[in-house]
C-alpha cells in the first residue's frame, strides 16, 4: 500500500498532499495530516466518473422533458424573486452550455 513507510510515519493519503503523518502511540492509525486532507479524499473517493457524469447529464435533460408547462407555470406561482432569479440563470447556462456543445458537434 502507499503511504505506509515506516513504523510511525507515513504520507498523507490527501489527494495533492505529500505531508508525512506523525503516528501517536497507542492510538488508531492516522492516514491524514489534516481534516482537510481526510474531507478532500472522502469528496473524490465520492465524486462521480466522467462516465458516470455523462449519464447524469442526459437523465436529467430527459427529465426535463417531461415537465408539464402549465403544472410548472402553478407550480412557481409560490416561488420567491430571488429563487427565480437563480433558477432563470441557470437555465440560461444550460442553453449556453448546449448551443455551444451542438454547434462544436454539426458541421
Ligand atoms: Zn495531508
Amino acid at each position: 500500500m502507499s503511504g505506509v513507510s515506516t513504523e510511525d510515519r507515513s504520507v498523507c493519503l490527501g489527494p495533492t498532499c505529500e505531508k508525512t503523518v506523525e503516528q501517536r502511540q497507542g492510538g488508531r492509525r492516522a492516514w491524514y495530516c489534516s481534516r482537510a486532507c481526510q474531507q478532500a479524499a472522502y469528496r473524490q473517493r465520492r465524486a462521480p466518473t466522467e462516465q458516470h457524469l455523462r449519464q447524469l447529464v442526459v437523465d436529467q435533460l430527459d427529465r426535463v422533458q417531461l415537465v408539464d408547462v402549465d403544472q410548472l407555470r402553478e407550480q412557481l406561482d409560490g416561488v420567491d424573486a430571488e429563487t427565480l432569479r437563480r433558477i432563470h440563470q441557470h437555465l440560461n447556462t444550460i442553453r449556453r452550455l448546449l448551443a455551444d456543445l451542438i454547434e462544436v458537434h454539426e458541421p
